[in-house]
This record gives structure tokens, sequence and C-alpha cells, in this order.
């Protein structure tokens, strides 16, 4: 699976020297001050992007590999109700994620199709402009962050999003949280959260936690400014479409059927 070697070596030689022992938000403080050879600054040259095989996620009705193992790893609650669900990687069906793809006579078993949703992780995110604490904001490697210490709940960022990507906590999701992983914070009622695209792991070295757990090879993740990369051979060939391109977010999750 694709994922720059060098940036690996590097980045599992800080590991060994203890940088990446630590929660990601402390350790992107730390190795940013020290230079643009660190982790940080060797992520900081890399533009992510995900691609989506609809079709190859479909292959196994009903699979939620992806989904589980981003829940596990980044302490989702499942608080059993779609009202006040928290959603980093979610379905919806085809047809409202798509709605100008249907046509008269589009077969009623694509509209129901279930396609995966997560933050598109938009080069001009909407989101990121109405946060008014900074709790929001985006990297140079495109990554939309989110510090769970500085939002204070206002819920802007989820009005500004159009893509629906953001979720509020109602209430504390710790008790709704199956079992705990140490490896990422939990977080505290009146925070929003979304999907981060594995920042943490990236700084180890390791891939997105649902690419890593799709057994179909459904999703490709990668450096678009690689053009050798998995993602960039992905996109280069096949028709790829995006959600709602014309509000000018410019997605970086791309759709391939
Ligand atoms: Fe922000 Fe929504 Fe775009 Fe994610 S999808 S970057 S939350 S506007």
């Amino acid at each position: 699976m694709e994922f720059d070697r060098r940036v690996f070596l590097k980045v599992a030689g800080l590991t060994l020297l203890g940088f990446v022992a630590k929660p990601g938000w402390e350790v992107l403080s730390k190795i940013d001050e020290s230079g643009p050879s660190t982790a940080q600054g060797i992520l900081s040259r890399k533009k992510w992007a995900m691609a989506v095989h609809l079709k190859k996620c479909w292959e196994i009705e009903g699979c939620r590999d992806c989904i589980d193992a981003c829940h596990r790893v980044h302490n989702v609650p499942d608080l059993g109700n779609t009202k006040e669900e928290i959603k980093w990687l979610w379905t919806t069906p085809y047809e409202k994620i798509f709605p100008e793809h249907e046509l008269e006579y589009t077969d009623e078993a694509l509209r129901t199709q279930p396609v995966l949703q997560l933050c598109n992780h938009c080069d001009d995110p909407p989101c990121v402009k109405y946060c008014p604490t900074r709790a929001t904001w985006k990297r140079e490697d495109g990554i939309v962050m989110m510090d769970f210490h500085r939002c204070i709940g206002c819920r802007y960022c989820m009005a500004g999003c159009p893509y629906g990507s953001r979720s509020f906590n109602w209430k504390d999701p710790r008790p709704f949280i199956k079992k705990i992983h140490l490896d990422f914070p939990t977080r505290t009622k009146g925070v929003v959260e979304k999907c981060n695209f594995c920042e943490e792991r990236l700084l180890k070295g390791l891939l997105p936690a649902c690419v890593e757990a799709c057994k179909e090879r459904a999703l490709v993740f990668g450096d678009l400014k690689q053009p050798e990369s998995e993602i960039r051979k992905t996109l280069q060939n096949r028709t790829v479409f995006q959600r709602q391109p014309e509000l000018g977010t410019k997605p970086k999750v791309y759709y391939i059927l």
C-alpha cells in the first residue's frame, strides 16, 4: 500500500527517539520548534487526499470495518441514536449525497447504496472561517484540525460546513465509549469533533485507520504532491467526483464509481 518510504523511515526514526510517544497534539507543538527535518516538517510538505472506490466499497454488504476501526482509535462514542450521533466516518444513501447524479432511470439499487462520508479536508474550508476562537484551522499539508480545548461549543463551524461533517457533544461522551483507546483524547460535553485524517497516525508513519482496515482496498490515501503516489495514479485516468464542488470548497475526498 502506498506511503512514502523515505518519510516513513524518518518518522520511524523520530518515533524511536521518543518524539511520538506522547499524544499527537503535544508532539506537533514540540516538533514544530525543532526545524523542517522533523516529522512535522516533513509532513507539512505533503498534500493529503483520499479516494473512495464506491464499487469496491459495496463488495461486502453491510461491511463496517473502516468505520469501526476509525471509531475505535478515536474514542468515538456510540450514543445509540442518530439524533445525537457523533460522526467521524459514516454512510449516507447515494441519492442523498449525489442528488445531481440522479437521473430518471437510475436504478433503485444504486440510489440506496451507502456512500462513505467524512470531513473533506477542504482546501478552502468554510468551517475555519467561521470559528471565532481558532479552535479549527487548516495545516500546510491540508488537514483541517480541531483543538478540542479551544472549542467553546458555539457550533458556528457546524453551520459553516456544507457537508454535515462535524458533530457536537450534547452530553459527556465518555460513558458511551466501549473501550477507551489511551493513545487519543476523549472529548467532553459541549465540544465539536470530526475526522482528522488520522494525523496522529501519519506522524508515526502509519496510514489512516480506515484505510488500513479496508479488506477490499476501497480507500486510497496519499500525497497529491507526489506524481508517482497511488492517490495520484488513482485520480489521473478515471471519472472522479467530489461532493458539491460548485461551492468552491475544493474537497480533498474524491469518489470513483
Ligand atoms: Fe470543514 Fe466541513 Fe470542509 Fe471538513 S468538510 S473541512 S468540516 S467545511
